[in-house]
């Protein structure tokens, strides 16, 4: 159930297929939204501030894997 969050020196690997680059991720976030209409009613968001943000679920877009992800080093990152 819970993904563990890449950092600066870390990224996802699926662990049954060794995909490093494709994921659907399901993130529920509470944001707040500065929305700016124009004379016509038509709405912009001009700015988004994220208020909390949680990472549900990690699929992976090879093998349809869900939350079957470990954390590897990233190329170059020291050990
Ligand atoms: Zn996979």
């Amino acid at each position: 159930m819970t993904v563990p969050l890449p950092t600066d020196t870390t990224r996802w690997r699926c662990t049954l297929c060794g995909n490093l680059t494709r994921f659907d991720v399901t993130r529920s976030s509470k944001v707040v939204e500065y929305v700016h209409l124009d004379l016509a009613g038509e709405p912009k968001v001009e700015e988004r501030e994220v208020l909390s943000e949680t990472i549900e679920s990690v699929r992976c877009r090879w093998c349809n894997a869900v939350d079957k992800v470990e954390l590897v080093d990233r190329p170059g990152a020291g050990s």
